[in-house]
């Protein structure tokens, strides 16, 4: 459990984060975790600055080359791994209760996150134990293999809004793909990075091949990734970080992997089963306070449709209830954070400016209860076009607009007209639509009756402005590793001699 400052006690020091094995209080000051659902701080951390971004990557390089980690098996490797799935496990409730006093996440959903990083880091272990090299087609007298080797320091930055399931995509593939991680959290959730860490020097991981630095994207999130010691970037966040990061990092010539943010179109042709779809919309963009990548934020509805959709949509919407995280029912939490919370707010109101029009929600609720923390309500809007500002940019909170179509030409020209391509929801019982509409659509997942079902044996990752690369999978691990192609000749005379 982390310690610091807890809430209304004395001064302690902050939350130390942890390099080569070690708990180190940085160079940069401190910053305080408020817990969203009160707006009590729930403890200060220590902020790491350029000096200790240089020690970190030169110890993680250190740690990478040591013949304890570089001379590993993959089997041995993936033992490691597999006992930090087990160390996951054992401390799942302290875990989800990190991340539910850090982004105000509903303890079902924490802990719902925490089996998926436990078996995020499990999957990752059979996938390094079981995949192999390559011998390649010989078009002569040799033989050639490919065979793939790790990047050296992997740097991880990651958001706010899942930071359980997110560290460990990256986390798991990275060290399963034999490199030394740096994590560098959001400053909104970071803690639980460091707990994943102290748990895999626990499972017998070698100090300095996964280490978490917490503090500002511009202090320490820079430094970092353009420090000539990391060799790749992972990251997570919002489309504009990324293309910041993307900048560094073509300069550098340094591989990316970036996933991030979407307009996810969710769409109800007349012929679906509407309960079923209004219930997927519903959990869609609701669920974690709309505060998700894949959230279906633009629910497209065939026209035929509409009042039996909105309807039911209504009714599902207003009987969410919003509350404390950790009370009996409550299906939605604050929002992770007070500005977080402007900035939605923001977005309401450009869409009632636009000529939107609340059909439920569109405030704080009336609860005084939940007055201290950072709550909002459900809220779905109707009467915008797809040009409206509240339909083309992400707002990243529980916010749905509802836009009519006629047709399946007019659907798939709205739904692509959007610099995102993240997913996609098709709700319909013609399944030649469907699949004809998910070729069509713009997006890197697509779900068919069905939204947000994600697994870790599938490859993710956007279109267009959602992102590069794919995160999970097979493919995954190798993401995080570079091929290297080797000749062994087999004709005795030396190549090109007497030829
Ligand atoms: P950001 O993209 O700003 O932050 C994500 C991570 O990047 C954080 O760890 C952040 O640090 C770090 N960071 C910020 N700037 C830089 C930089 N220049 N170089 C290196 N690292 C940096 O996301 P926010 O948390 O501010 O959220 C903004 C928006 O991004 C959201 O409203 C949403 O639209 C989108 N988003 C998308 C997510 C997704 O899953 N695709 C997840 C979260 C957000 P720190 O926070 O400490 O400053």
């Amino acid at each position: 459990m982390p310690s610091g400052r807890e809430a209304g006690g004395s001064m302690t020091k902050p939350v130390p984060f942890l390099v080569g094995g070690e708990r180190v209080q940085g160079s940069a000051g401190s910053f305080d975790s408020v817990n969203p659902a009160t707006g009590t701080v729930n403890y200060a951390v220590s902020a790491a600055g350029a000096s200790d971004v240089e020690r970190c990557v030169s110890i993680a390089r250190e740690a990478s080359r040591t013949p304890s980690w570089k001379g590993l098996h993959p089997h041995e490797r993936a033992q490691i791994l597999a006992r930090i799935a087990d160390g996951i496990r054992a401390r799942s409730e302290g875990l989800a209760a990190i991340q539910m006093r850090e982004n105000g996440k509903v303890m079902a959903e924490c802990r719902a996150q925490v089996a998926s990083a436990a078996a995020t880091f499990r999957y990752y272990a059979s996938v390094c134990e079981t995949l192999g090299s390559e011998v390649t087609p010989a078009r002569g007298d040799y033989l050639s293999l490919t065979v793939y080797e790790p990047m050296g320091v992997v740097a991880a930055i990651t958001p706010w809004n899942s930071p359980l399931t997110m560290e460990a995509q990256k986390i798991a593939p990275a060290i399963a793909a034999g490199n030394a991680v740096i994590v560098k959290p959001s400053e909104v959730t970071p803690t639980a990075a460091i707990e994943v860490a102290a748990i895999a020097l626990e499972a017998g991981l070698p100090p300095g091949i996964l280490n978490v630095i917490t503090g500002t994207g511009r202090d320490t999130g820079v430094p970092l990734v353009r420090h000539p010691g990391v060799r790749m970037v992972s990251f997570t966040g919002g489309t504009e970080t990324g293309r910041a990061i993307g900048t560094i990092a073509a300069e550098r010539l340094i591989p990316v992997a970036l996933e991030l943010g979407g307009k996810s179109p969710n769409i109800v042709f007349a012929d679906a089963d509407l309960e079923a779809a209004v219930d997927g919309v519903v959990g869609g963009i609701f669920e974690g306070s709309g505060q998700s990548c894949v959230a279906g934020s633009r629910l497209f509805v065939q026209r035929t449709a509409l009042d039996a959709v909105l309807a039911r949509l209504k009714d599902h919407a207003e009987a969410l209830r919003v509350g404390v995280p950790d009370a009996a029912g409550v299906r939605m939490g604050p929002l992770a954070s007070f500005p977080h919370r402007e900035k939605v707010e923001a977005y309401v109101a450009s869409a009632r400016a636009e000529g939107g029009e609340i059909l439920v929600g569109g405030g704080r609720p009336d609860d005084t209860a939940l007055a201290g923390g950072a709550f909002y309500r459900p809220t779905v809007i109707t009467g915008l076009t797809n040009a409206a500002r509240a339909c083309r940019e992400e707002i990243f909170g529980p916010v749905l607009c509802v836009l009519p179509f006629d047709d399946e030409d007019d659907l798939v020209a709205q739904a692509n007209d959007s610099s995102y391509g993240l997913a996609c929801g098709i709700w319909t019982s013609d399944y030649r639509r469907a699949l004809r509409v998910a070729g069509a659509i713009e997006a890197g997942t697509v779900w068919i009756n069905t939204y947000k079902q994600l697994s870790i044996a599938t490859p993710f990752g956007g279109f267009k402005d959602s992102g590069i690369g794919r995160e999970k999978g097979v493919s995954g691990m190798r993401l995080y590793q570079q091929s290297k192609s080797i000749y062994l000749g087999l004709d005795e005379r030396v190549m090109g001699a007497g030829r």
